[in-house]
């Protein structure tokens, strides 16, 4: 049994050490000792260990969904979805305390981590509605010929999240894959594995039965342990493009269905005659959200021509943040300086500081930086092409509106791109024309609600299709086609 989160602030709260969760019970790895510090970004300091498990507690794990996927697959899927009404109910109920959770474990604010827990809740919401969705579908082909879809499970399928949204990216996966009629293995970031602890007892109290749901802390070992297992028939990732992409190719290679999502370097337009208020709002709370540690945060702002009375808007408007209170740290020390050091180096190689947030200080211990704008940065410079996942905007200047598009394409990532304009035609051609997954109109984290799925293209996403909404669905069954002939007509053959 794990303890609920006692935390009611920002002060300084210990939880839970996280282990394993396989065929309903709390378990320590079977064989490695290995465990690792999980850290309160906003203090510095350790509030839990996680046992980081090995190839056999995978083992372990995926022996445990197999014995439950035969009971559960028969689970009528309007009662697989009830689990997750309850559920919805219980995480209204326990709400304050999930979000707390993710802020204590992950850093951002109480307000972003709710807003996180809402998101979640959402998901488990469209799990719900899947019976009024999966319904196949049939047709009288022939004259007495039906041909009907069915959608079936797949079997033993896993996910892998990065630390940014610890529990909304699990719930990008879970209720798609379990409604579906799988039984999971999820394996959460070492960095931030308490939040999913507190689920993992809200899915028991909701009724799912034991080893449906499964848990396997750890890192880089547990997830090619997962890539290879020869039972586990789906692997959904989430993380960075390096990490995605090899593990897109490991799972592959043994024979999956693979869904990895990657990293982003996203390119938001301003053209001179966008609305000045909506875009100063917009963009600063794309670029210093979640302390920029977003997939589809604003990295660039690509400047069309003459923009600087939006650009002073935008710096006023960031220079009013303040860290600890409107913003939360980084993830880690190390973060704190890798994101310094893109700073750093686009300062030396010829770009303006218009804001410093080197230095920033939210509170004793914390992992602080503040947002930060840089002005004539080349693309070619880091901060310029690279990800650096932190509050960073770089600003790349440009003559006209075919050079930002050109600007936009040449990154190889596609997670979001988006325009401020006040224009029907300038929205129209830059939405038409960019290399993105999810694009905005003076949006700038243009994430699709549900039912929309999320994914982006290119670098940002290996595989077929959305992870979420309707894609998701499909991504985690199969369908089996049935041809059905009653009438025995004489006359005809079946293609007749
Ligand atoms: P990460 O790639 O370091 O880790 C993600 C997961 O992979 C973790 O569970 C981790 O334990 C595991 N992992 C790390 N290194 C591994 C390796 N060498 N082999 C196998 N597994 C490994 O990512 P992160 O730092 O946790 O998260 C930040 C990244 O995730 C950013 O690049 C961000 O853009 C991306 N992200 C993308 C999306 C999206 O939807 N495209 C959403 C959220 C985050």
């Amino acid at each position: 049994m794990i303890a609920p989160f006692k935390a009611t602030s920002y002060a300084f709260t210990p939880f839970d050490t996280a282990r394993n969760f396989i065929a309903g019970e709390w378990c320590d790895p079977l064989t490695s000792k290995a465990s690792q510090d999980v850290i309160n970004p906003r203090h510095g300091k350790s509030m839990a260990k996680v046992l980081m498990g090995g190839r056999d507690d995978v083992d372990a794990a995926v022996t445990a969904a197999r014995a439950a996927f035969n009971d559960w697959r028969r689970v009528p899927i309007r009662d697989r979805a009830h689990v997750f009404y309850k559920l919805r109910e219980l995480m209204h109920k326990n709400i304050d305390e999930l979000a707390w959770l993710v802020s204590h474990e992950n850093g951002k604010t109480f307000g972003e981590s709710k807003a996180e827990v809402e998101k979640s809740i959402e998901c488990a919401e469209y799990g719900c509605s899947l019976p009024n969705l999966a319904e196949g579908g049939g047709l009288e082909v022939s004259r007495g010929v039906t041909c009907e879809v069915v959608y079936e499970p797949l079997g033993v399928v896993a996910g892998v999240v990065p630390f940014n949204f610890p529990i909304m990216v699990p719930f990008w996966m879970i209720p798609q894959a379990l409604v579906g009629g799988n039984t999971f293995v999820l394996k959460p970031s070492e960095r931030v594995p308490l939040t999913t602890l507190r689920l993992a007892e809200l899915l028991r109290e909701a009724g799912l039965p034991k080893g449906v749901f499964n848990i396997v802390q750890g890192g880089k070992e547990v997830v090619e342990a997962l890539c290879d297992h020869e039972h586990i028939k789906a692997f959904g990732f989430v993380g960075s493009t390096k990490v995605a992409k090899a593990v897109y190719g490991r799972a592959s290679t043994a024979g999956k269905r693979a869904l990895c999502l990657g990293g982003a370097k996203n390119h938001l337009i301003v053209v001179p005659d966008a609305d000045v208020a909506v875009t100063a709002d917009n963009v600063v709370a794309s670029f210093m959200g979640c302390a920029g540690q977003r997939c589809m945060a604003a990295s660039v702002l690509v400047a069309v021509g003459n923009v600087d009375h939006i650009i002073s808007a935008v710096v006023e408007r960031a220079a009013k943040i303040s860290t600890g209170t409107d913003m939360g740290p980084v993830t880690t020390e190390a973060a704190q300086q890798r994101i310094v050091a893109y700073i750093d180096g686009a300062e030396k190689l010829g770009a303006k500081v218009l804001l410093d947030g080197r230095g920033a200080d939210g509170g004793a211990g914390g992992y602080w930086v503040g947002p930060t704008i840089l002005d004539q940065v080349d693309p070619s410079m880091p901060a310029g092409c690279e990800e650096i996942f932190g509050p960073v905007l770089s600003i790349v200047r440009v003559p006209n509106l075919e050079r930002a598009i050109e600007l936009e394409n040449a990154s190889p990532y596609g997670n979001a791109a988006c325009i401020y304009t006040t224009s029907g035609d300038v929205a129209r051609r830059v939405m038409g024309a960019v290399e993105a997954g999810m694009c905005g109109v003076n949006v700038g984290v243009p994430v699709p609600r549900e039912p929309y799925g999320f994914g982006g293209w290119n670098d940002s996403a290996f595989g077929a299709g959305n992870i979420t909404g309707w894609d998701g669905y499909r991504f985690w069954t199969r369908q089996r086609k049935i041809t059905t002939k009653w009438s025995l007509q004489k006359d005809q053959n079946w293609m007749s």
